[in-house]
């Protein structure tokens, strides 16, 4: 089955949107993807029918909340192959899933002189908890340099990596770079050195897929807003012995077994993890994302956006000035690129005042902007609703824009 634009694009009320009096066209979507009215409707029918504080109530409302904040975690857990719903907790974004790990693992497992190691690439929500940690503990933050193309340098990946490592944790797909990394490599380099890895899958569960069974990684972490999801929603990952070991990190209602003041224990898995009442609604909402994206297929959405990619790296190259930042060998659904010398920010402010939507800026990856020595890119990124004619009216503006400045 292939992707069928139209019926796609009826789904998201939103792209009928006009802008300054032009239809939207949105490439904006590694920062939040639109969502398909069954969503939107989901949310809407919590808080119709079924809104009520869950796990703990006697009452009709509070058991049917229940069981639907319990489905959503079983629809997570089959959409990543995890082997027990229990495995699965969830968090208000990929941030807090990692702030979680950060808190928890880190509480656990690091020591004074032990090493976290990261790459270049990664969002500053995956090198700052790891900091903050670092400074606490007294430990030391390794990182794995990429190359010019955007490419993690797998030698030196591997020379990092030794007793004195205690995780890895490396995003799956760049969101700045579109760079697919080979997280098979990454994963199974580390268990090789008995290493646990955390994949950040924020950018590569709504592209690729994910089989946390299959790819064996021991943590893994993602946001449900980029999923056509609710935002305030997400997911931590992690492998059932694992997460027994980790102490709770945020105390509160729900995580507890018992409480007094002489001793607390704390609940099972994930209610462990999952302290204070929870996003009931975006849980659900998150679920009925889940329904959309796999009804679609992960692999026909990859194959009609890798065909959307091709098709606008092509294109955009044929822009005077042109310069795509990113030329990795594996790569999904992000094009960052600069113009000549044009400030980003000018060519985006452009760009929206034609009705398009790109992003412009360090993408939370000041890093990367670094190491290119530069202040920050233009980024379009692509979803299942994205479409070859809106390429075209990108291309074109940008060939305008690109006109205008010289
Ligand atoms: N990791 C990656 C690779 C991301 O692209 C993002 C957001 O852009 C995050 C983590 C953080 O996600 P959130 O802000 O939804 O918590």
């Amino acid at each position: 089955m292939s992707i069928n634009i139209e019926e796609v694009r009826k789904q998201f009320p939103i792209l009928e949107t006009q802008v300054y009096n032009k239809p939207l066209v949105y490439f904006d979507s590694a920062a939040t993807t639109h969502k398909p009215q069954r969503v939107i409707d989901k949310i809407d029918e919590v808080y119709k029918t079924l809104n009520s504080n869950i796990h703990r109530g006697v009452h009709y409302l509070s058991n049917q909340a229940t069981l639907a904040y319990e489905e959503a975690r079983n629809k997570v857990q089959g959409f990543i192959n995890a082997e027990h719903s229990h495995q699965v907790i969830f968090t208000s974004g990929a941030t807090a899933a990692i702030n979680l790990v950060a808190n928890s693992f880190g509480e656990t497992f690091i020591n004074e002189g032990d090493e976290i190691v990261v790459s270049t690439m990664e969002h500053h929500s995956n090198i700052v908890p790891w900091q903050l940690l670092c400074q606490r503990k007294k430990a030391v933050l390794k990182v794995i340099p990429i190359n010019q193309d955007g490419d993690l340098e797998m030698e030196a990946y591997k020379s990092l990596l030794s007793d004195k490592t205690k995780i890895v944790a490396v995003t799956h797909v760049s969101n700045a770079l579109g760079t697919v990394n080979p997280i098979q490599d990454v994963i199974d380099l580390a268990h090789e050195k008995n290493i646990p890895v955390m994949v950040d899958a924020s950018q590569s569960v709504q592209h690729i897929g994910i089989d946390v069974q299959k790819m064996d990684c021991d943590l893994l972490v993602f946001s449900g807003h980029k999923i056509y999801g609710p935002t305030g929603t997400g997911v931590c990952y992690g492998k059932e012995d694992l997460l027994n070991q980790m102490v709770p990190w945020q105390g509160g209602g729900e995580m507890i077994h018992k409480v007094s003041f002489t001793e607390t224990t704390y609940n099972e898995l994930p209610f462990k993890f999952e302290a204070g009442t929870p996003n009931i609604a975006g849980a659900i909402g998150l679920g009925e994302a889940i329904d959309f994206v796999s009804e679609l297929g992960v692999d026909n959405i990859a194959a009609y956006e890798d065909e959307l990619l091709q098709y606008a790296t092509n294109k955009l190259m044929s822009i005077e000035g042109m310069r795509i930042i990113g030329t990795a060998k594996k790569k999904s659904s992000v094009i960052s690129f600069l113009i000549n010398d044009i400030h980003p920010f000018d060519i985006g402010t452009l760009l929206d005042r034609m009705g398009i939507a790109v992003r412009t800026g360090h993408h939370c990856a000041q890093p990367i902007m670094d190491l290119y020595e530069i202040p920050g890119t233009l980024r379009a990124s692509i979803a299942v609703y994205n479409t070859k004619e809106e390429i075209d009216q990108l291309v074109a503006a940008l060939t305008k824009v690109a006109v205008m400045f010289a």
